[in-house]
């Protein structure tokens, strides 16, 4: 059922020319699904030549017929949901049902994308000198070098693919060494709908030897990255080097503040679920819970009710409502957050603990009485733990919500039409929910502000990342 694991240069599907691979594992069993290979610099060498030449001829391909070919790929992902869904769950651990949502939402993206190529207008400006007429024009930047993390193994890399065959350019994608399987399922569609060889590109090794390397070539002339601060940060300078294009989506630590004037049970419930999707591995999740004091009580023990009820296990398993942790390094952090806030004198109202010794699996955690200072409120957790803590007016929560050098994602709760009004501008965050958790849609731009990245994907904003806009005066008009 597993997919076959191997690298697409040039439209062929091939082990890397060095024969180094590495182990696939399922975070639910911890047993070997695969061997991926690597890319040797030779391997990545070719992918930029071919990346090169067809970007070349796809530029010129109209916006007409570039939508057809992510229509007919959007088609065939649906056709093929069941097995990509299975792949998904078997490498990254969260639930079918999460993992056949995630092959849809991929699918609209792409016909997002097919759709809007067609509207990236430019615009006839009056000009300022006689006899002269000034137009603005949208090309595409040139080859995009993306590198995608393992939370969502279908929309992160795909998403960042068919925004770029959108606005005209080819591809080098690195998707997570953890969780390769889906890519490959989804960029065999691509061939299958008549994508030209070399447009799109599938590579993996190791992650900042790929990086470097990619984005050091004068070939690439755009990077797309979602992942972790740091990275973002070493991968913005080497882009500086050769003043290319970048867009980072980098996480965040969404605060979520409630206000007494909620149903409380609703609320609290929603949340809750919205907390351990995907086990918590989400950069939009809500995850420093700020509840007015005079519910507080209630809501933390509606709260915990559902988490301490919550199946965990195998996402193969229909019944299981929460999988594994991706990988055993969010385990140990899981681990560290929670003895870290036991020790600045937290409660665990329930959870706290690694289930059994097989698979990566986490309990469902609720922490009270956690201090501002504690690390589960200064850093993003990425694991099924939630804080609640309380506030007592509207100017602290909101120091407190933005106190942070992040601004992802932000969510408020109040029946209060003015104050509602209030937090959508108070609330420092690329993405604000108000009595809401869905903030991400394919024609919605998502990205952060702050340290939580630069630039969006999604929307119009995310095609247009990818094009350049040029000024072209024609004298004698
Ligand atoms: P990480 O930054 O090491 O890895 C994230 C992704 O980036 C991985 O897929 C990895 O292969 C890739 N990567 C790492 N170094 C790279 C490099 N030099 N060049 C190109 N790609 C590189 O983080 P991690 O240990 O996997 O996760 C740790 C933290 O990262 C999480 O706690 C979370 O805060 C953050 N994270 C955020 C997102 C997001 O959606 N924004 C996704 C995954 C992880």
């Amino acid at each position: 059922m597993y997919e076959p694991l191997q690298l697409l240069v040039d439209g062929e599907w091939r082990q890397g020319s060095d024969g180094i691979t590495e182990e696939v594992i399922n975070p639910a069993t911890e047993k070997v699904l695969g061997q991926l290979p690597h890319a040797s610099l030779a391997d990545l060498d070719q992918a930029l030549d071919v990346a090169e030449r067809a970007f070349k001829s796809w530029r010129r391909v109209n916006p007409h017929e570039r939508a057809r070919l992510l229509t007919r790929v959007a088609a065939l992902m649906r056709e093929h949901n069941e097995h990509i869904a299975t792949v998904m769950t078997l490498e990254q651990g969260k639930t079918l049902a999460e993992a056949r949502a995630e092959v849809e939402i991929t699918a609209e993206s792409h016909e997002w994308a097919a759709e809007e190529c067609k509207r990236t207008y430019g615009r006839v400006v009056p000009a300022r000198y006689d006899g002269t007429k000034m137009l603005v024009e949208y090309e595409p930047v040139g080859p995009v070098a993306a590198f995608s993390p393992w939370n969502f193994p279908a929309l992160m890399p795909m998403r960042k693919v068919a925004t770029a065959v959108a606005a005209g350019c080819s591809v080098i994608v690195k998707p997570a060494e953890e969780t390769p399987g889906t890519a490959i399922a989804m960029a065999r569609l691509y061939a299958q709908a008549g994508a030209p060889p070399g447009l799109v590109n599938v590579v993996f090794g190791v992650p900042a030897e790929v990086s470097k390397h990619l984005i050091g070539s004068t070939v690439i002339r755009k990077i797309s990255f979602t992942g972790s601060i740091p990275v973002g940060k070493q991968l913005m300078r080497m882009a500086a080097d050769g003043i290319k294009k970048i867009t980072l989506e980098l996480g965040g630590h969404a605060p979520v503040v409630v206000f007494d004037d909620v149903d409380v049970t609703q609320v609290a419930k929603m949340t809750a679920a919205g907390k351990h999707r995907n086990a918590g591995q989400v950069c939009i999740s809500p995850t420093r819970f700020y509840v007015h004091k005079s519910i507080h009580g209630r809501f933390v023990e509606t709260f915990t009710e559902a988490f301490r009820n919550l199946p965990v296990g195998d996402g193969l398993d229909e019944k299981v409502k929460m999988g594994p942790m991706a990988n055993p390094r969010r385990v140990d952090a899981m681990e560290g957050f929670v003895s870290d806030a036991r020790a600045h004198g937290a409660t665990v109202k329930c959870g706290g603990e690694r289930i059994g010794n097989q698979g990566f699996f986490f309990q469902p955690t609720v922490l009270t009485d956690v201090p501002d200072d504690a690390r589960i409120m200064r850093e993003e957790p990425f694991g099924p733990i939630a804080p609640i803590v309380p506030f007592s007016d509207y100017d602290e929560v909101i120091a407190r919500a933005n106190g942070l050098p992040f601004g992802l994602a932000a969510y408020a709760f109040t029946a209060s039409e003015g104050r509602a009004r209030e937090l959508a501008a108070d609330l420092e965050a690329g993405m604000v929910g108000v009595n809401s958790l869905a903030v991400a849609s394919p024609e919605t731009p998502f990205g952060g502000v702050k340290e939580s990245g630069i630039g969006r994907e999604a929307g119009i904003e995310g095609i247009l990342e990818h094009m350049e806009a040029k000024t072209v005066s024609f004298a004698g008009a």
